[in-house]
């Protein structure tokens, strides 16, 4: 079927359909290597080539992106051998098969994304893509300064020194506190090893933020698709 180029546009999450407008006008966009500056054209997604700037822009035809408030108590797998609560069961309703970025231990609750796009996926993994990952730690005590310091500028763990964290104490109380901590790396129970090490074992975890992600509107236990700007801003 086809449709209009800029509701193509901005269904590959390049620009909202008024924006898409203006970049056909300006000519930056081709189809089958033609430029198109007139409105009314349309394209079919799956065979047509569309550019912006030379650059291929695609409508992702049967991925899913999926964003999760996962809970406490849930396995970040989807089979689990010991017959815990995984993921999975959460995203039930999803009938394509997706797959968890990254792990969340089972008692860290927060942000998880699941997708069945590989590369996407292996993409936003990998160390190198440098993808920001911010974490509220419930804490014992209240860390001070050196603490902080500490972890801002590297902690020295089992395999090796972590690489450098945007750290702040949110909120400091008598027995307990709370510390952002913003992270670009995801090393297995990274951020409860990192606290331990400064002296503050962690209480509770909550992963708030997965790059320009965050949980915002959205209820513990449930999922929400990503809008394709989304995905787009993830790439
Ligand atoms: N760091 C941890 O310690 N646990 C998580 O679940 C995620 C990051």
């Amino acid at each position: 079927m086809e449709i209009r180029l800029q509701k193509f546009l901005s269904m590959a999450g390049v620009c909202s359909r008024r924006a898409g407008e203006k970049l056909i006008e300006s000519g930056r966009v081709t189809v089958n290597g033609s430029r198109v500056t007139a409105m009314g054209v349309t394209v079919d997604p799956e065979n047509d080539v569309v550019e912006v700037d030379g650059r291929r822009v695609k409508v992702q035809q049967n991925n899913e992106y999926i964003l999760l408030y996962k809970p406490v108590g849930y396995v970040t797998t989807l089979k689990d051998e010991f017959g815990r609560p995984t993921v999975k069961e959460l995203v039930a309703d999803i009938k394509t098969r997706v797959y968890p970025v990254g792990r969340l231990d089972l008692d860290t609750s927060g942000l998880l994304l699941l997708t069945n796009d590989g590369e996407l996926a292996n993409q936003l993994t990998h160390p190198s893509f440098g993808v920001e990952k911010e974490y509220l730690a419930k804490v014992h005590d209240t860390p001070k300064k050196e603490a902080l310091e500490i972890l801002a500028k590297g902690v020295r763990l089992d395999d090796g020194m972590t690489a450098p964290a945007k750290v702040q104490l949110v909120k400091s109380g008598r027995l307990t506190s709370v510390v952002s901590l913003i992270i670009k790396e995801g090393r297995n129970r990274q951020v409860r090893r990192m606290l331990e090490a400064v002296g503050h074992p962690v209480v509770s975890l909550k992963r708030v933020r997965f790059g320009p992600l965050t949980l915002s509107g959205l209820q513990e236990g449930r999922w929400r698709r990503l809008e394709p700007r989304e995905i787009e801003q993830l790439r």
